[in-house]
């Protein structure tokens, strides 16, 4: 197998492209595919502030250098869930990330602020601990934002992520998410900040192979409360559609981004008010997040530990 640019031997077959590249060309065409994605879909603007939501895998990780590879000053935000045995190592990818492009982390520590980590919580709320922990992660996130100043929320959410989740919205026919799974979503509630995803069309296996062929040290494991999770089945099967059929997971996204933009949306104006807990913008008297946080009993402040590159390298 030869790579298709420089005729060298190459190190990874990409057959929705009907391509194979050497881990040069293989590096600089990823790259370009998210630049192409952030120009394409016009995601960044000359102004804006991006805030990184990274986790130590090697999507978010990934992204994050490859953002300040192609010249944005992308600063990173990191949630400690207090998950025993796996918030720490990953906590220390993140450092080490930091360290490496020479940009501050802001990092939450969800035990010191609230008392308890994410599995407690989810038992005290009533909620599956992965269904607590992405409204959790919503909220401070966007608070994150608001509190430090970022105007975008960066995702690494790669193509078999959202694939999935499409395929599961429509399994189910949830309306309510089914016309919103774009590249980018605009202040809607929940999503206060502008939310992008620039690795919306690298596939996972795209974003491993470039992850080590960079160089980046990432947290292999995946989470291990998701384990069962309903989305790893419908990853499995579209990979099983994908072999037969190379390059349908690419066509499902792109269709459905072509189709949700022929379609015009009614535009739900809602006046927007003030969580009068938090002062976090919402369309209730309080926000999501107070409110099921209040009803439980949870109490707590949100403050960011800032972590600033080099401190690893100084101590
Ligand atoms: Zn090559
Ligand atoms: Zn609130």
């Amino acid at each position: 197998m030869k790579c298709k640019v420089c005729r060298q031997d190459a190190v990874i077959s990409l057959r929705a492209y009907n391509s194979a590249l050497c881990a040069r060309d293989f590096i600089s065409f990823l790259e370009n595919r998210v630049l192409k994605t952030i120009n394409g879909y016009r995601l960044i603007d000359s102004n804006d502030r991006l805030l990184v939501a990274v986790s130590g895998g090697k999507d978010s990780l990934s992204l994050w250098y490859i953002l300040n590879r192609l010249g944005y000053h992308a600063d990173g935000m990191y949630i400690h869930l207090g998950i025993e045995g796996y918030s720490d190592l990953s906590l220390e990818k993140v450092k080490k990330m930091s360290d490496m492009i020479k940009r501050p982390v802001y990092i939450f520590h969800l035990k010191d602020a609230m008392g308890k980590g994410i599995d407690m919580i989810s038992k005290k709320i009533k909620r599956t601990t992965c269904s607590a922990c992405g409204m959790i992660k919503r909220y401070i996130m966007n608070r994150a934002c608001l509190d430090k100043g970022y105007n975008v929320m960066v995702t690494g959410h790669n193509l078999d992520d959202e694939a999935s989740a499409l395929l599961g919205n429509f399994l189910y026919w949830k309306e309510e998410y089914l016309w919103k799974k774009g590249v980018e979503l605009k202040e809607e509630e929940g999503h206060l900040s502008k939310k992008i995803k620039p690795l919306f069309l690298c596939s996972e296996r795209e974003m491993a192979a470039y992850a080590i062929l960079s160089g980046i040290d990432y947290i292999h494991d995946e989470c291990p409360f998701s384990v069962g999770a309903k989305s790893l089945l419908y990853k499995e099967i579209l990979n099983r559609i994908e072999d037969e059929s190379p390059g349908t997971k690419l066509q499902f996204l792109k269709g459905y981004l072509k189709f949700t933009r022929r379609l015009k949306l009614e535009k739900t104006q809602r006046e927007m008010k003030y969580c009068n807990l938090c002062g976090y913008p919402t369309a209730g008297e309080k926000c999501n997040f107070c409110r099921i946080m209040e009803k439980h009993g949870i109490s707590g402040g949100i403050g960011f530990e800032e972590y600033k590159y080099g401190d690893l390298l100084n101590s």
